[in-house]
């Protein structure tokens, strides 16, 4: 299939300008974001600038009233919640790690009590580098047999399950923490080779840390999995509210119970190498509404604005 660039890169550019028209005919709409953006004159933003794995905080500045706001991006519905600040709503925007780079809209619809109202926020968003990396494990980590591939499927199924269930409340007010003290490696997103084979990308941050450190909750949440999974290991799953989950794998310890409430930093197991690891440390993962992100991209959201 041939690709013809000057075509897409017109239509790419057509779709901003419309953008530009929209946002200049309708009242303002001001969207905050972790890092860069495009202020026009007068501070508002009309385009965030995101990355493969991001997470953004967008707000939204709304006349008069609305009684909720959801948006929706690509096929995923993106839930919006009160910051306290008179008509100001804000959300968190997931870009799945493997989206592809492209601009497109975050369409949010606000409903009033007569009416519904429709706001567009263009997203584009940029390739990440993902690294490779190779590495050489025992064949029955890498080839499971027929009993283990049984027990993977199932794992995956209750976390789909967990994913499924969703909170309609924002469980949090402060910012996000590390989890854990140590070296984070940079695997989020890799393009792992295993015994020479393809696999999928890696959905986490690896922290390297002795054994035994403690592990915190990175936000207050509530704990829906503590499990023993084939390749993950001893984990923990914590939903903090509408739509987003952070997961804790490879421990060597856990110290909380499905249905726990837990506050941010609040230790909730130790570092370990349970499942398929090389050496101690917490795999970190986050999924955000249908998006698998980096989750050290939410210790560094300007939050102020949602402490209320
Ligand atoms: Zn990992």
């Amino acid at each position: 299939m041939s690709v013809n660039l000057p075509r897409l890169s017109a239509a790419c550019l057509a779709l901003l300008a419309l953008y530009a028209v929209y946002q200049l005919v309708t009242p303002v709409v001001h969207a905050d974001m972790a890092s860069t953006s495009r202020p026009d004159n007068h501070g508002n933003v009309r385009v965030l600038n995101a990355k493969q794995g991001q997470v953004l905080y967008v707000t939204l500045s709304l006349p008069g009233n609305p009684l909720s706001v959801v948006g929706h991006f690509h096929n995923r519905r993106i839930p919006f919640f009160g910051t306290g600040e008179e008509g100001q709503f804000a959300a968190l925007l997931g870009i799945d790690m493997a989206d592809e780079p492209n601009t497109l809209g975050l369409k949010a619809e606000v409903s009033y009590a007569d009416s519904m109202r429709q706001r567009v926020i263009a997203v584009s968003v940029a390739p990440e580098v993902f690294r490779e990396q190779r590495m050489t494990l025992p064949k029955d980590k890498v080839e499971p047999d027929a009993a283990s591939l049984e027990r993977i499927a199932m794992e995956r199924e209750k976390v789909q399950a967990v994913f499924a269930a969703f909170t309609p409340k924002r469980l949090w007010s402060e910012p996000f923490l590390v989890p854990v003290e140590g070296t984070i490696t940079g695997a989020f997103g890799s393009k792992r080779i295993l015994n020479g084979q393809s696999r999928n990308q890696h959905n986490g941050e690896d922290i390297a840390a002795a054994l035994g450190t403690p592990v915190k909750a990175t936000n207050d949440g509530i704990v829906k999995m503590v499990d023993d999974h084939f390749f993950s290991g001893k984990g923990v799953i914590l939903d903090h509210g509408l739509g987003l989950y952070t997961m804790y794998f490879h421990l060597d310890t856990t110290a909380v119970k499905e249905g726990d409430h837990v506050e941010r930093g609040q230790v909730i197991g130790t570092v370990g190498k349970s499942g398929r690891a090389t050496g101690p440390h917490l795999h970190w993962g986050a999924w955000l509404n249908g998006s698998r992100v980096n989750p050290f991209s939410l210790t560094t959201l300007p939050l102020e604005k949602a402490r209320h």
